[in-house]
């Protein structure tokens, strides 16, 4: 821990945490005064295919004097692997972004009845899927909230054996029909005037490779920054990403990826020290 503390901080920028409004833990408004509590002083609230979580908090952000980003995490895949694209800095009332979570919303509603109806079919029992709804408080249902249905069932022991078991990649619940091409959703994030930004890219199974590839990819769709700062992430990853920055010539975002109390040992502001040599992503924001 001595270790890790020494390389961490508490940023005065967050750009990307999860609110109730996909699967984080906290309220959108509680969010917001943990973020002032730390002394931060710029947050983007990134939900799962979703900004109303920053809608929600957007008045008591201004009241609170805390620089409150529109921030939004979108899923889509590239050649079938699950990537998540932030958004930071659009108009949340565009009609790209519009389209893009009214497209996302329906695609994890039908998702989470395949997802259900898997897990019927291995568990040799019912899943409730309006019990799962109700756990999401009518925010985005996601793979978390069926992890936590498993918990409460009695079905799991903890809630990341309901990841390694049936929710992880590759494993049952792990449906990925229906998210759209990563082309399209940095498209959807450029149409409403926004900076897409690859999320935590150290973390895809992915050859290095098979990465540029994508980064590639990303790049030729529009994307213009990259995580290299986020959560946990360790020095040589760390030193990857920077890598990919400047081969790509990417802007820098960090972030936490905070999603309440207790999970994955993250907590709100803390990550790695930002690389002095590449550029930051919020340089372009007018508010910061
Ligand atoms: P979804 O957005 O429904 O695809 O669910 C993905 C979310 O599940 C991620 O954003 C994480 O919050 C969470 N998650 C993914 N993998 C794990 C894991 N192994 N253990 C716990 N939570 C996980
Ligand atoms: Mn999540
Ligand atoms: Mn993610
Ligand atoms: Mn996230």
């Amino acid at each position: 821990m001595a270790k890790l503390k020494a390389r961490f901080n508490v940023s005065l920028i967050d750009l990307h945490c999860h609110t109730t409004a996909s699967d984080g833990k906290h309220s959108p408004k509680e969010l917001v005064q943990l973020a002032k509590q730390r002394g931060l002083q710029t947050l983007a609230i990134t939900d799962h295919d979703t900004v109303a979580g920053f809608r929600e908090a957007q008045e008591y952000a201004a009241q609170q004097q805390l620089t409150l980003i529109p921030g939004i995490e979108l899923s889509c895949v590239w050649r079938g692997i699950l990537i998540h694209i932030v958004g930071l800095n659009f108009d949340p009332s565009s009609a790209a972004m519009l389209q893009a979570e009214q497209t996302q919303i329906e695609v994890r509603e039908q998702r989470a009845v395949l997802i259900a109806e898997r897990l019927s079919k291995r568990l040799q029992r019912q899943i409730n899927i309006d019990a799962v709804r109700e756990l999401a408080h009518g925010g985005q249902i996601g793979r978390p909230h069926f992890a936590q249905y498993l918990l409460e069932q009695g079905l799991v022991n903890n809630f990341a054996s309901a990841f390694t078991k049936y929710l992880g990649a590759g494993k049952i619940g792990d449906v990925k029909t229906g998210w759209p091409d990563m082309a399209d959703a940095v498209r959807w994030i450029v149409e409403a005037g926004g900076i897409a930004v690859m999320a935590h890219a150290h973390r895809y199974k992915m050859t290095r490779t098979k990465l540029r590839d994508c980064m590639q990819d990303f790049v030729d769709a529009g994307g213009r920054a990259i995580e290299v700062a986020y959560g946990t992430m360790d020095a040589s990853q760390q030193q990857h990403m920077v890598e990919l920055a400047k081969q790509y010539q990417l802007l820098g975002s960090c972030g936490s990826d905070y999603h309440g109390p207790n999970r994955f040992g993250l907590e709100l502001g803390v990550m790695p020290s930002f690389p002095q040599d590449i550029s930051p992503v919020w340089k372009h924001f007018s508010k910061v």
